[in-house]
């Protein structure tokens, strides 16, 4: 199945099942952002699968971390966060009225310490 029948088919999918489908931005850098502080390394090759952020000295597996931004990234949109509140978010913090996360969501958003 190539990326725009599984596109296409995803979408009316998620509707019939009453689920939300949302796209992120195609460059947005989810590997080699580092899902818990924030900081995006300027190269990742491929070939490193886990890698070390420089800021926070979290030690990330490639595809967990790009995983977690893209849900992340998803969660944004889908609830209209800037990323100052997802920040707020992620520490725990509680959030305006109109951007209550279902708790099945919340409970898998990664939060720090
Ligand atoms: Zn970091």
């Amino acid at each position: 199945m190539t990326y725009r029948s599984y596109k296409y088919r995803i979408y009316p999918t998620s509707a019939w099942y009453g689920k939300s489908f949302v796209k992120i931005d195609r460059w947005f850098p989810s590997s080699k952002t580092c899902s818990a502080c924030g900081h995006e390394v300027d190269k990742l090759p491929l070939a490193i699968r886990e890698w070390v952020c420089p800021v926070c000295r979290t030690t990330h597996d490639r595809d967990h971390n790009a995983a977690i931004n893209i849900q992340n990234e998803g969660l944004k949109d889908l609830y209209s966060f800037t990323s100052d509140e997802f920040a707020d978010y992620k520490r725990g913090e509680e959030l305006r009225p109109s951007c209550r996360v279902p708790a099945v969501l919340a409970s898998s958003v990664k939060r720090l310490a």
